[in-house]
């Protein structure tokens, strides 16, 4: 049970999208969209981020 789906976003188009996320496990993950890896799972943060249409990066 160490496989969760959680919600991923791309930093390139802003597709948001499900994925099985292990904590344990590194895995390069690519946007089904666009093809970009810059890709990020997303947090609270980001989500209000991106529900405020910012372009603004936190880190
Ligand atoms: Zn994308």
């Amino acid at each position: 049970m160490a496989k969760q789906i959680k919600t991923f976003y791309c930093l390139r188009c802003q597709h948001r999208f499900p994925m099985d996320h292990d904590p344990k496990e590194v895995v390069e993950r690519s946007c089904p969209r666009c093809g970009s890896n810059s890709v990020r799972l997303e947090t609270p943060q980001a989500a209000a981020s991106l529900a405020s249409g910012g372009q603004s990066n936190p880190e």
